[in-house]
């Protein structure tokens, strides 16, 4: 059907005008140069505030381990290249251990996609805070009231905000057939991928981490926890 011709010089002026301003940016370098951003500045992946960082928590999470958590900031290269700055929520006693593995991670140059805190808007379902929504966006989280993967009764280590998830996508969590997140595969070669020669696994593992990717059962190759001392373990 053919529309009016008011609609249609305006839907016309619609596709041209992007066309345009395409043509600009191709034909004067100086435009499209202007919309990048200055390199030497961080870009910001995450910088919430304590009441953003915990919002939406699921209300069966004690007060008691709510309170021993504490966001930690970190720099990272991430796969464009740059610097960004995000941050991890993770029980206060492991604040070093985890600015330790950052601080290694960016001068190796190791890249990590994305760590912001799993309360993030992108990472909610029906309102609640969604670690698979947080893997299929590649995202770096640890603190997350939540049952261990699989499981409806046994809590995470990440409930207590002693376990970290590091790119998830290109460090699967695989057990039997099913890989997590969907459509993941691991392969060492790729940019971002965790093995036991990795310095970062090798910092974790004598720092008195453990990791997931050296599991026997089944593998969690982003995962890394920290039992609490052996006086305290259960
Ligand atoms: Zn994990």
């Amino acid at each position: 059907m053919i529309k009016t011709t008011t609609t249609s010089k305006f839907s016309r002026l619609f596709y041209i005008f992007p066309l345009f301003v395409m043509l600009l940016a191709v034909s004067n370098p100086s435009y499209a140069e202007s919309k990048q951003v200055t390199p030497d500045v961080s870009v910001i992946d995450a910088r919430m505030t304590e009441n953003e960082a915990f919002n939406g928590l699921n209300p069966k999470c004690p007060e008691e381990l709510r309170k021993k958590q504490k966001i930690v900031q970190v720099k990272y290269y991430s796969y464009d290249n740059r610097i960004h700055e995000g941050q991890v929520v993770v029980d206060g006693e492991l604040e070093e251990d985890i600015k330790t593995v950052f601080k290694q991670a960016l001068n190796e140059h190791f890249v990590i996609y994305s760590v912001i805190p799993i309360s993030d808007k992108h990472f909610r379902k029906n309102n609640s805070w969604d670690d698979d929504l947080s893997m299929e966006a590649n995202n770096t989280s640890a603190f997350n009231y939540r049952m261990i993967t699989g499981s409806t009764t046994r809590l995470s280590k990440h409930a207590q905000g002693r376990a970290i998830d590091i790119n998830p996508f290109q460090n699967p969590y695989i057990k039997g057939d099913t890989v997590l997140p969907t459509g993941s595969t691991y392969d060492p070669m790729v940019a971002g991928t965790l093995t036991a020669d990795s310095p970062i696994v090798k910092t974790f593992l004598r720092l008195g981490w453990d990791w997931g990717g050296n599991w026997t059962s089944y593998k969690d190759y982003q995962h890394f926890e920290k039992p609490r001392s052996n006086a305290t373990k259960k």
